[in-house]
């Protein structure tokens, strides 16, 4: 069987007209005889008005819940879509993912696919249905709807193709493709035509919001092709696929930047070891997350400071549980709302020097103080100022000719 998944996420069926839109996709690869799994998320701004609810109900909303109320976002899009389809007078219909099932295993709001059973879902191809799936969503083993993290329903979609060996996967959004920065946000970003799943996964990790992380670390192991291209336009969109199929010489494949980080800096914390175990131990037990760590070298020897980053919503939550913590001593705590990660991205910067003495040169040449610094083999990331964000971008876009 030829199948294709399509996915159309949220700004893609954000209206009726844009879902009449989506259906007419559907319909023209309907018409080139494939067999069609079509996913999709929530109208845009469901998924978020649906949180906002949740918080003003309780600030204690329990995490199955939360999922029950945040699935049903999927649940309209997907039933409006297939009714339209069958309105053009084609065979389909909606389906939840306990009705298939998608089975997903660990914790609420944050739930992974582990397996999809297929047999209905063949047998209603083979009758000639096109079945509209609800992404984002699955059901745990003890029948408990869950969901599989914010911008999910790109995971739904890659794990659809490999459960039915799809010969394609494309994933339908608001803009033509993956571009060096997000086009939303710098108007000369380009379009990048073809890009490797470690380059697609630092971008997306690193605040590309254009792909879920998760979904290209799967669509890597699963070796899936993924195409990322506009529902609005019919363009050429990107390939996100093996290092091995890209004939590039960029070093840099791309820039990512971040909206919502936080930073968090202990001074004078006594310089022995155990301490940033100590540190860290109960905000990984409150599952904050904590992302760049530095720890200066200590002048005298007893004291160092220590500087770390998280996401600003818990900023609150950090402050209170390093204050409470009665195994370290410190002799302040800073925070800093207003931060941004930049980072730029490339395999070639493997293999080529000078990459990240020329990042530093082009944003100290604007005047740029670069606050925390963490490097990987294949990124540079950097923590400014968020008010330096939009500089930053144009300067390291023209350092390494991404308009090019
Ligand atoms: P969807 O609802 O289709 O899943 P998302 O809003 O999750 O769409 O992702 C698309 C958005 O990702 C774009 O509107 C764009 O602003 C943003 N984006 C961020 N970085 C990039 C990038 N490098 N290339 C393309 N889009 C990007
Ligand atoms: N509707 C979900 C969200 O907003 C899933 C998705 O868009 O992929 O996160
Ligand atoms: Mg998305």
């Amino acid at each position: 069987m030829k199948i294709v998944v399509l996915k159309f996420g949220g700004t893609s069926v954000g209206s009726i007209e844009r879902i009449k839109n989506v259906v007419k996709i559907i319909h023209s690869y309907h018409k080139k005889k494939y067999k069609l799994i079509v996913v999709s998320s929530a109208m845009s701004g469901v998924t978020n008005d649906l949180i906002k609810k949740s918080k003003k109900i309780s600030n204690n909303f329990s995490p199955e819940e939360y999922d029950v109320l945040l699935s049903s976002g999927e649940q309209v899009s997907c039933s409006l879509i297939a009714a339209r389809l069958n309105h053009i007078g084609l065979k389909s219909r909606s389906w939840l993912s306990w009705q298939i099932p998608i089975l997903t295993k660990g914790l609420h709001k944050n739930a992974k696919i582990i397996s999809i059973y297929k047999n209905r879902i063949i047998k209603y191809l083979k009758e000639g249905g096109i079945p509209v799936i609800a992404g984002f969503q699955g059901v745990n083993l003890n029948n408990r709807v869950t969901t599989i993290g914010r911008g999910g329903s790109d995971s739904s979609a890659i794990m659809l193709a490999k459960f039915f060996g799809a010969k394609r996967c494309i994933i339908y959004t608001d803009v033509e493709g993956v571009y060096t920065t997000d086009p939303n946000k710098l108007k000369n970003a380009k379009k990048i035509k073809v890009i490797s799943y470690e380059e697609m996964l630092e971008m997306a990790s690193l605040g590309a919001k254009v792909m879920q992380p998760i979904s290209i670390q799967d669509a890597r192991l699963n070796r899936i092709n993924i195409e990322v291209k506009s529902s609005f336009k019919k363009k050429t969109g990107t390939l996100i696929t093996k290092r091995k199929n890209i004939l590039s010489s960029k070093i840099i494949a791309g820039i990512s930047s971040t909206q919502n980080d936080a930073k968090v800096t202990l001074v004078g914390v006594k310089d022995k070891p155990g301490v940033a175990a100590m540190i860290f131990k109960p905000l990984s037990k409150n599952l904050v997350n904590v992302d760049m760590v530095v720890q200066n070298i200590s002048a005298n020897g007893k004291e160092t400071d220590l500087t770390f980053t998280i996401k600003t919503e818990d900023l609150g939550k950090t402050k209170k549980i390093i204050n409470a913590n009665k195994n370290i001593k410190f002799r302040k705590i800073l925070l800093k709302k207003d931060v941004s990660k930049v980072s730029i991205i490339g395999v070639g910067m493997i293999s080529t020097p000078g990459v990240t003495f020329r990042m530093f040169q082009a944003l100290a040449k604007k005047n740029i103080n670069i606050q925390v610094i963490s490097t990987s083999e294949i990124k540079i990331s950097v923590l400014i100022d968020k008010r330096n964000t939009k500089k930053a971008l144009v300067a390291l876009h023209n350092e390494f000719k991404l308009e090019d």
